[in-house]
């Protein structure tokens, strides 16, 4: 089964082609970021019109890539949620219209899910269920992946997501815009325990998490440096501020894997490729006996390969749309 998967929830335009859910064809994606650099961050509309202007572009070439025609087709799928309503919206419409005009089942796939289903691309062997640490721009969860399509969450942040965390850290450091990426380069080399940063607990909850308390005293820390002239040891706070982040994430999915007991963590989202969280994770897994499943880098990022995986998926469920499908800005995992 030959599913065209279409992505557009943030600041990637991609389009992919998926077969059987696990075998990618293709896989097309048009960054936006150099745009939105000067802002220091996405400006929705501008993202809309860019999805715009690249998507049906983009959803030839992944059919060219992939060596196929249209007939080829067995069914459309997309991410409807969440994600800026107005770039989600994008996608939506041209799903709608692409499976119209060719005649195929239209697949709604939740934006997450899809970062899920990115560990069934590299790991052929991994099967639900297991235990899923999602951390990207707009979300940090542990998830229950009971089946393909049944996900319950055990734990979230109560405010900021581990991804925007990085980004206003890096935002205000001045070292680029997504801060994720260069803010692991930077951390390369650092003392991990030169700077002593706050891990929050939520009492009574103790699989959820909380960044905000990090972000500010992160940002009261660097303004201090800058207000005292004290020179910043950069690598090594990039480096303290991973390990707080990992302390954070790491323990709670490790709890959670412990509670369900089987024997199997994968982890999902930009945040996913992180090199500290990697790192740290395998070793509590080493130690546990859980078995590890790591996302390659470059699926880590939003890509629609992802949400064609997802979407076949979907699609033995039975969870098509019709031509009412709308996009939603949020949306639980578990209503899929
Ligand atoms: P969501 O998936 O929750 O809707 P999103 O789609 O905007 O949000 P992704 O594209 O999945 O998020 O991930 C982007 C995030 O990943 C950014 O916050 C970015 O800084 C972060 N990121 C990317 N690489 C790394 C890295 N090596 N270390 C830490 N964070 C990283
Ligand atoms: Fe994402």
């Amino acid at each position: 089964m030959n599913i065209l998967a279409i992505e557009s929830s943030c600041d990637d335009t991609a389009a992919a082609v998926v077969k059987d859910g696990r075998t990618v064809l293709s896989s097309c994606v048009s960054s936006q970021i150099e745009m939105h650099t000067i802002y220091g961050g996405v400006v929705p509309e501008l993202a809309s019109r860019k999805h715009i202007e690249a998507i049906s572009g983009l959803a030839d070439k992944a059919l060219a890539d992939a060596e196929l025609s249209r007939a080829d087709l067995d069914a459309v799928a997309v991410t409807y949620a969440p994600g800026l309503i107005g770039a989600v919206l994008v996608g939506v419409n041209f799903a709608k219209g692409a499976a119209m005009a060719l005649d195929l089942p239209l697949i709604p796939v939740h934006h997450v899910r899809g970062h899920i289903a990115a560990n069934y691309i590299t790991h052929p062997d991994l099967e639900p269920p297991f235990v899923c640490l999602c951390v990207s721009g707009g979300t940090t969860a542990i998830v229950d992946v009971r089946s393909y399509t049944e996900m319950e969450i055990m734990g979230s942040t109560r405010d900021d997501a581990a991804g925007e965390c990085f980004d206003k850290v890096a935002r205000v450091l001045g070292i680029g815009y997504p801060g994720g990426a260069p803010m692991d380069r930077l951390a390369q080399g650092g003392d991990d325990l030169r700077y002593e940063l706050p891990l929050a607990h939520v009492t009574g909850h103790e699989l959820d998490m909380s960044f905000s308390g990090l972000k500010t005293a992160s940002l009261n820390l660097i303004h201090n440096a800058q207000q005292k002239g004290e020179p910043l040891d950069l690598p090594s706070f990039a480096a303290s501020f991973g390990r707080a982040v990992s302390q954070s994430l790491v323990p709670r999915a490790m709890a959670a894997a412990k509670a369900k007991g089987y024997g199997k963590v994968a982890v999902a989202g930009g945040v996913a490729a992180n090199s500290r969280i990697r790192a740290d994770l395998q070793a509590a897994c080493a130690q546990s006996g859980d078995q590890l499943y790591l996302p390659e880098l470059r699926y880590c990022g939003d890509n629609a390969a992802m949400v064609g995986c997802q979407g076949y998926y979907e699609w033995q469920a039975g969870h098509t749309a019709g031509w009412e499908l709308n996009a939603y800005a949020t949306r639980d995992i578990s209503l899929g």
